[in-house]
């Protein structure tokens, strides 16, 4: 099985910085949504979603031309294979409409509540797999209508020690179920964190223009890679072999499915910013690269021929 995505690398347009899960006073954030919203505009950020539990936002007028403000929600739908009924999901729907109603029954059932999203124009990211509940694999291969997975989500790692779901996304791949990777901070602006977590996850997404239609597009077709350090500023295959440039680092890895890697690492001290390697013998092939800070980015699974 390919991974059905577009290689956004190969794609026209520019590199939007993006954040798709974000917490305000509205449910148990620590900041108003204006606030937030200043914050994250002022630090460069170009699309902001706010997903407040079960709750959406009014957020007429926080849009401007350099940042584009989505409306969404966090929603907690139970685990569908019912390994234990006291856990759940928490997945991000992203492109909501401010005063959406959110019917009872999908609360119950997690494919109803994907159906819903997608049935209103929205988008679906399964958020923190190893936080709150540990949501494995084997629990989200069959899901419709889900469009990503954070792979990244740093108030997890500072939280819970529980940032770096690249496994549960990399099984996944594994079953054939190929989801968008992103970096999403899940601000909550907790005093007793500090607000550490804020910028510390943000997925990069390549779209012609800043439009919400194309924000929507862009995470439907993988056209994102998720960060929260390093830039990529190519990934591509070219006559089977895997071609990666990125910010400096220290070491950089392929990867194909099961634990099948090829791996550059930089000399003590010093960096890396690039990696070819022939890769003729897999199907796909994505890029995790990791800099001297041990920060990480992702990159999408592209197709090798
Ligand atoms: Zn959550
Ligand atoms: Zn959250």
């Amino acid at each position: 099985m390919k991974p059905k995505f577009t290689n956004p690398f190969e794609l026209p347009g520019k590199w939007y910085k993006g954040n798709f899960h974000l917490h305000t006073r509205t449910s148990d954030g620590g900041v108003w949504v204006e606030d937030a919203v200043r914050m994250f505009r002022e630090r460069g950020y170009n699309v902001l979603a706010v997903t407040d539990h079960i709750n959406t936002n009014d957020i007429s007028g926080l849009s401007d031309k350099k940042m584009i403000v989505l409306n969404g929600a966090e929603l907690h739908p139970p685990f569908h294979k019912r390994v234990n009924p006291n856990v759940e999901y928490h997945i991000c729907a992203i492109g909501l409409k401010h005063g959406q109603p959110f019917p009872r029954t999908f609360m119950r059932n997690v494919q109803d509540c994907l159906d819903y999203i997608h049935k209103v124009g929205a988008v679906a990211i399964i958020a923190h797999p190893k936080d709150v509940s540990l949501v494995p694999a084997t629990e989200m291969v069959g899901l419709k209508h889900v469009a990503g997975v954070e792979v990244w989500t740093s108030l997890s790692e500072i939280d819970m020690d529980h940032g770096d779901a690249e496994k549960e996304w990399a099984e996944c791949m594994d079953r054939g179920m190929f989801l968008a990777a992103t970096g999403s901070d899940d601000a909550h602006w907790a005093p007793r964190h500090g607000w550490s977590e804020v910028f510390g996850a943000w997925t990069m997404l390549k779209m012609p223009s800043l439009t919400e239609a194309n924000v929507l597009k862009a995470l439907r077709t993988g056209a994102c890679y998720a960060s929260g350090g390093p830039t990529v500023k190519d990934f591509r295959v070219v006559d089977g072999k895997a071609i990666v440039k990125c910010s400096p680092v220290t070491r950089i890895h392929f990867k194909y499915s099961g634990d099948l890697r090829l791996n550059r690492w930089a000399k003590l001290s010093k960096t890396i910013n690039g990696f070819t390697a022939d890769v003729s013998a897999w199907k796909w092939v994505r890029a995790v690269v990791v800099d001297a800070k041990n920060r990480k980015a992702w990159t999408n699974p592209i197709p090798v021929a």
